[in-house]
Formats: structure tokens, C-alpha cells, sequence
């Protein structure tokens, strides 16, 4: 008869030369209790100490002292020994005593009989893609933070100002009133720059102030497209009348969306078409939306003035704006506002346009 435990321990001893010349893994052989009785190149090279240093001792010792109070070495043997795997991420000790990011898998073995008989521990050090991660997310971090402190000044500094700003037009208001008499024509004529000045400045403000308030409701819930369009035109009612734009709405989606952000983003798009209309031409409107790849996509097309091919990406920028106010009125902020909006929705906006020929505005929400 076969001697079962000659085979199993040729075969014991025949698996770390297989393992030997591997050197981007750290192959150990652990016994029962996590004592080393093999160690191949790579463990060499990743971990620092021979074979002829480390046999013998104990796989805790690659452990940082956090960890060995965790009692985490002994976890994933524990857990090795009853699930066959255990996987983990983290921190291990070289032989200088710096650290190096191990990804290690430590997979149980057996013998015929199907008891735990050792371990093995599959180690791949992944230092520079963890510190790459860390450099990242540290980054991002700052990013945030000086992110929100620009949206905090902002706020603040808009805030602050609307005060100031409503004094001034309330007492123009009152010396319009109050004083006409008084006034002769330079004075009145000086008082209408106050006033329009004053005004614009409120409407920036406003804008700004509307800008950092964005993303703040923070509450995804259902909105049916078709019903918020049709409520906004509701309220779009005199301007659409003044200019006679014709309005088409095609068959619009349910969707989980910020509602207010998703107002603000229609109403900008819808009026921003009504606004540049050619002057000799009804303006028409078209609402629609198609199911992409990445979610739904909408698009405002109108056949207004258009926009110069070298403009497209500009205008989403804040302030940027194509006409002088004696044309068109308006801040520049509303397109930027529109972007903020589609980013916090994880979308794209952009547009297609033909100078001359109107332009389509394109938005998508991105997938959920
Ligand atoms: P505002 O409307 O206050 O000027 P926006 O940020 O909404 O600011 O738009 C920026 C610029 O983009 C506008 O000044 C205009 O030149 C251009 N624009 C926006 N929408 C349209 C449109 N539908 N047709 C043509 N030009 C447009």
C-alpha cells in the first residue's frame, strides 16, 4: 500500500520550488500556527530578510503593532482555516522597519482527510499604487475644501452686498419721487444710470447668490419631466405671449433628479431661447428628450440668432456673454448656473449651433 504521508510531504516539498523564482509575489509556506517554513524570492526581495533569516519564526512579525492589538494576523488565519480564503489590504513591517502596502491572500491547505495542514500566503506589494491613491484622495481633498471656501466668500460676499445694493435703489426710488420737481433733465437722466446700475448689480448678486445655493436641497426624488416643463411655461406666460414663440414639447421622462436645480435648468435653457430670437422671426421651440447609453438626454432647439462656432464652449463660463446689454440683457451667469446644475446630476451639457440658424441645447443627467 502507498504511504499517504510520503506523497503529501513530497508534495509539500516539491510546491516552493514551483514558487521559487517568482519574485513580483512573496510566497510563504505558514504551518498550522503561522510559522514560516518557506520563503521564495519575491519574499526576499518585497519583505527584506533571506530564507535563511526568517524560516522558523512567526508570520505576525510583518504585522504593524495596530494591527497585532487588532488581532488581524490571527483573523485571517482563522479565517483561512474556515472559509479556505481570507483577503486583505494593508500596511506590513520590512525588515528596515518601513512599510510597504501589502495585497495579500492567504489560501488554506489539506491533506487527504481534508484537515487544515498549513497555510498559503500570496503577498504583492503595492506601495507605489496605494501612495498614488493616497496622493490622489489627498488632492481631491484640498480641492474640496478650497472649493467650498470660494462657494462660502461667495455666498457671503453676495449676501452681504444685496443689503447695501436695496438701500441704494430705495433711495433713488425716493428721490425720483420726492425730488422730480427739483430735478432738472442732467439729474433726472444721472439718476436713471443710478438706477438701471443699481439694479443690474442687484440681478448679478442674485445670480451669484443663486449659484452657490445650488446642489444644497441635496434630495433626489421622481420628477416627471412633462409636468415641470408645462408648469414653467405656465410661468413663462407673458414672455412667451410679448415675443409669440411657438413652444413644442415631445414626450419627456420620469427621472430621479435635485426638482428646483431641474427647474432652474429648464427655465434658463427655455428662456435663454425666447431672449436670443431674430428679431423678423416667430420663434419655435422644441423640448424633447432621447434615451441614451448614459441616461436620458435632453435638448432645448430653437431658431433663434445661433452662435459662432468659436463661442460653443465659452458661454458656458461664468460672465461670458456674446452681445453687449443694449442687444440682449442679461449677467452671464445663467449657462454656468445650467452647467453647475448638470455636474451635480453627473451630466454633460453642450451645444450645437449654426450662426444665423438657431442653436440646440443639449443636457444629459447621467445614468441612475
Ligand atoms: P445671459 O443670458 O445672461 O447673457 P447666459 O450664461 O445664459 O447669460 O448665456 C451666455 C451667452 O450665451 C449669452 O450672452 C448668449 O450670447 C449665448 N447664448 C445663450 N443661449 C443662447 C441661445 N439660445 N441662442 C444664442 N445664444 C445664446
Amino acid at each position: 500500500m502507498k504511504d499517504t504521508t510520503s506523497t503529501l510531504t513530497d508534495k509539500f516539498r516539491e510546491t516552493p520550488k514551483i514558487f521559487d523564482e517568482i519574485e513580483d509575489y512573496a510566497i510563504i509556506l505558514l504551518d498550522v500556527n503561522g510559522n514560516i517554513i518557506n520563503w521564495n524570492r519575491g519574499a526576499e526581495r518585497i519583505k527584506g530578510y533571506s530564507a535563511y533569516e526568517i524560516l522558523g519564526k512567526n508570520f505576525r512579525q510583518f504585522y504593524t503593532q495596530k494591527d497585532l492589538d487588532f488581532g488581524k494576523p490571527d483573523m485571517l488565519i482563522e479565517k483561512a482555516r474556515n472559509e479556505g480564503k481570507a483577503i486583505d489590504e494593508g500596511w506590513r513591517i520590512k525588515k528596515d522597519g518601513s512599510a510597504f502596502w501589502g495585497s495579500v491572500t492567504i489560501t488554506a491547505r489539506h491533506n487527504d482527510l481534508g484537515e487544515v495542514i498549513g497555510f498559503i500566503k500570496v503577498t504583492r506589494d503595492l506601495t507605489e499604487r496605494k501612495r498614488a491613491e493616497e496622493a490622489l484622495l489627498k488632492h481631491t481633498r484640498e480641492i474640496e475644501i478650497k472649493n467650498k471656501e470660494l462657494e462660502q466668500y461667495t455666498y457671503i460676499a453676495s449676501h452681504d452686498l444685496q443689503e447695501p445694493i436695496r438701500t441704494v435703489i430705495n433711495f433713488v426710488e425716493l428721490l425720483n419721487s420726492e425730488y422730480e420737481e427739483k430735478l432738472d433733465e442732467n439729474a433726472k437722466l444721472y439718476m436713471s444710470f443710478i438706477s438701471e446700475a443699481s439694479h443690474r448689480m442687484s440681478n448679478l448678486v442674485k445670480g451669484l447668490l443663486d449659484f452657490t445655493r445650488i446642489g444644497n436641497t441635496k434630495q433626489l426624488v421622481t420628477v416627471n419631466c412633462n409636468k415641470l416643463v408645462e408648469s414653467l411655461l405656465q410661468d413663462l406666460e407673458v414672455k412667451i405671449s410679448e415675443s409669440k414663440a411657438e413652444i413644442i414639447v415631445g414626450d419627456l421622462p420620469e427621472i430621479k433628479a435635485y426638482e428646483p436645480e431641474l427647474i432652474s435648468l429648464f427655465l434658463n435653457l427655455i428662456t435663454n431661447a425666447i431672449k436670443f430670437r431674430k428679431n423678423d422671426v416667430t420663434p419655435k421651440i422644441k423640448i424633447t428628450s432621447k434615451l441614451e447609453k448614459d441616461g436620458w438626454h435632453f435638448s432645448v432647439k430653437d431658431n433663434g440668432i445661433g452662435i459662432k462656432e468659436r463661442y460653443l464652449s465659452k458661454i458656458f463660463v461664468m460672465f461670458q456673454r456674446l452681445h453687449s446689454r443694449s442687444e440682449f440683457d442679461g449677467t452671464g451667469i445663467g449657462l454656468a448656473y445650467c452647467k453647475k446644475i448638470v455636474d451635480l446630476h453627473n451630466g454633460r451639457i453642450w451645444v450645437e449651433s449654426e450662426f444665423g440658424n438657431g442653436s440646440n441645447f443639449f443636457f444629459s443627467l447621467g445614468a441612475k
